[in-house]
C-alpha cells in the first residue's frame, strides 16, 4: 500500500520543469508535484515527505516562516548539561618578516566537551 502527500509549497505548480507538465492537447497544466511517502527510507518524521525538493522546502519556509516561528517560538534559550575539559595543545601563528610569512608556534587552550552519558 502506497501513500502520496501533495508537495507543501503553494508554488510548486508554478515552477516551470517537464516533470510537472501534466494534460493533454491545448489542456496543458504545470500540476503540483506528488510525493511517495518514504520514497528515502521510512525513518520518521522525514521532511522530504512534504516537499518535492530543497527549492519547494525552502519557497513555503520564506512564505510561512514567521507563521511557524509564532506557532513553535522560544522565548527563552534551552540548556544541556555538559561537563568541559580545558586542554592545552601546541598551535602556529603565522608572522610577516618584511618579506615572508614566518610559522612561530605558540601555546593554545581549547575546550573540550567530555562524554555527559
Ligand atoms: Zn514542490
Amino acid at each position: 500500500m502506497s501513500e502520496y502527500n501533495w508537495c507543501h509549497n503553494p508554488d510548486c505548480h508554478k515552477i516551470e520543469t517537464q516533470s510537472r507538465v501534466r494534460g493533454t492537447g491545448d489542456n496543458k497544466v504545470l500540476r503540483t508535484i506528488k510525493i511517495k511517502v518514504g520514497r528515502y527510507g521510512n525513518y520518521q518524521p522525514n521532511i522530504w515527505n512534504y516537499f518535492c525538493n530543497q527549492h519547494c522546502l525552502h519557497q513555503f519556509l520564506n512564505k510561512f516562516g514567521q507563521e511557524i516561528a509564532n506557532t513553535y517560538s522560544v522565548k527563552q534559550p534551552s540548556e544541556t548539561p555538559i561537563k568541559v575539559r580545558t586542554e592545552k595543545y601546541e598551535s602556529y601563528r603565522y608572522k610577516h618578516n618584511g618579506n615572508d610569512y614566518v610559522r612561530t608556534p605558540y601555546q593554545a587552550t581549547r575546550k573540550i566537551i567530555e562524554n555527559s552519558s
